[in-house]
């Protein structure tokens, strides 16, 4: 029964209802989850443009398949949050406020209780290009406007839903690319000394020693249904590998990730063509040090043409995701949510003296006979050591958590190392956590302070730009900030 003092209107309510409608409309059903989804094509329309994700430049002159901003949005009358998913290899943040900012003017959400993270394809333009190519610079406002449209069209989707979340592993496609190699196997890095670990070493038996680290085998899933005609309404995936690539030059495409989604429909008896409304979405995890190349594995795959082994493993990531799904027991829509956004501030990596006199030494080196006796990419990272030379001291990164219902779900703005990923679902006070990483912005490789002394692509001065222990500064403000919300519960 509600109390009698319901009937006494005063003026300063009717004002609040006016100018809040939302909270105060779904006020009675404080306890009832709401969720709308949305998916924005975010395909270039402008060519060439350049891909970023390699050192060379790969100007994409077509896309083969569409890249998207997906969001679901969640409301359970008291919070109210947004998580998208982007086909990018890493959305600047600046890039990503901007959309955040132009989403919150449009409907009822903070731009603090939105999470947008990026896939990782490396097929696909770059995010934040303001005065440049003008392609690339046309391809930011279509990235910005679909982002934020994302969230719009989500939120006024927004209906009674119900969620449970469940995970099945896929352990065969996902395989730690550092490695061990054997006595004099190991080739000098770009600055000219040697590491204890080459990332994609081959496949050769004669090199390979051991993988330096492991990997995470789940998919994660998180499932959306519409409260009363119990139709799947979304699947939000999360699972940590890199990307899969085979992809030709000159294509933009959404990778793994947009087959994934293409798939998922069929799974789950929703209409393929999407006509239904539901969205599915995949988000990469902590797979910094993780791709799809099997080094040790017999007997070895056999050549794939191009696209054929990302349909193999999103056709598989898929069938693991409607494995996990059946496992959920009922999906509940008395679930209570909670957010936190936290900004930290985390120290650059500055190269020593003798770092920058070598940077510069090599840049300035204008003979090609000399140039051919550098190691494989001095050139690059002592234009990045000389960048960070010039660079500020400090880095202030956002990282988000989440709880919906016994369900966490946290956001960190690296290419995260597995490492990472693991020991923040041990530590994690929830019986499920998801971690998402390239997300709210993108900051490079994020190591464990373990993986930095072994050396390596991901620890390089330019390929790793924050202090060492980062990892270890994230992990501990992400379960503090868990705990605050176990607390909340
Ligand atoms: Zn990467």
């Amino acid at each position: 029964m509600l109390p009698v003092r319901r009937f006494r209107i005063s003026l300063a309510s009717i004002v609040a209802a006016l100018v809040f409608p939302a909270p105060f409309a779904c006020a009675e059903d404080a306890s009832v989850l709401r969720a709308g989804v949305a998916a924005v094509d975010i395909t270039p329309k402008d060519f060439p443009v350049n891909m970023p994700g390699g050192f060379g430049p790969n100007m994409a002159e077509k896309a083969h398949d569409a890249l998207h901003a997906r969001a679901l949005v969640l409301d359970d009358g008291k919070t109210k949050l947004a998580i998208v998913i982007v086909d990018n290899l890493g959305v600047a943040r600046e890039a990503i406020d901007e959309a955040k900012l132009l989403a919150s003017r449009k409907c009822d959400l903070l731009p603090e209780r939105m999470l947008v993270s990026s896939t990782h394809t490396h097929s696909a333009p770059p995010s934040n290009v303001i005065d440049g190519p003008k392609e690339a610079v046309a391809y930011r406002k279509i990235l910005v406007a679909g982002i934020a449209e994302a969230i719009i069209r989500a939120h006024s989707d927004l209906r009674p839903a119900a969620i449970g979340a469940a995970t099945h592993p896929l352990p065969d496609e996902v395989f730690n690319r550092r490695w061990f190699l054997k006595p004099d196997k190991m080739p000098l890095n770009p600055f000219g000394g040697k590491d204890l670990v080459k990332m994609n070493p081959g496949t050769s038996p004669d090199v390979l020693l051991q993988a330096a680290g492991s990997t995470d085998p789940d998919v994660s899933v998180l499932s959306v249904q519409d409260a009363k005609s119990r139709k799947p309404l979304a699947i939000y995936a999360n699972y940590s590998l890199h990307y899969v690539g085979g992809i030709p030059k000159a294509m933009a495409s959404a990778d793994y990730f947009g087959e994934f989604a293409r798939l998922m429909p069929t799974r789950i008896g929703a209409k393929a063509d999407g006509s239904d409304g539901f969205v599915a979405m995949l988000s990469n995890g902590t797979s910094g040090d993780i791709n799809n190349i099997p080094f040790n594995v017999t007997p070895p795959r056999p050549p794939r043409e191009p696209f054929e082994q990302i349909r193999i493993v999103a056709g598989k990531t898929a069938d693991a995701a409607w494995h996990a799904r059946n496992k959920i027991p009922a999906h509940k829509s008395d679930v209570s949510l909670g957010m936190i956004q936290r900004e930290i501030t985390l120290r650059l990596r500055k190269p020593t003296a003798e770092q920058l006199e070598r940077a510069k030494a090599i840049v300035g080196i204008t003979d090609e006979a000399e140039r051919a006796k550098l190691p494989p990419l001095a050139e690059p990272y002592a234009q990045r050591a000389i960048a960070l030379s010039k660079a500020d001291e400090t880095l202030r990164v956002p990282l988000q958590a989440i709880r919906i219902g016994d369900i966490a779900i946290c956001a960190i703005p690296f290419e995260t190392f597995v490492e990472t990923g693991l020991d923040l679902k041990r530590r994690s006070p929830f019986p499920r956590s998801i971690i998402v990483g390239i997300a709210n912005g993108y900051n490079g490789y994020l190591p464990t302070p373990e993986q930095h002394k072994l050396g390596g692509y991901e620890t390089w001065l330019g390929t790793n730009k924050v202090q060492e222990d980062t990892s270890v500064i994230i992990t501990n403000n992400l379960l503090e900030m868990l705990a605050e919300l176990a607390k909340q519960k």
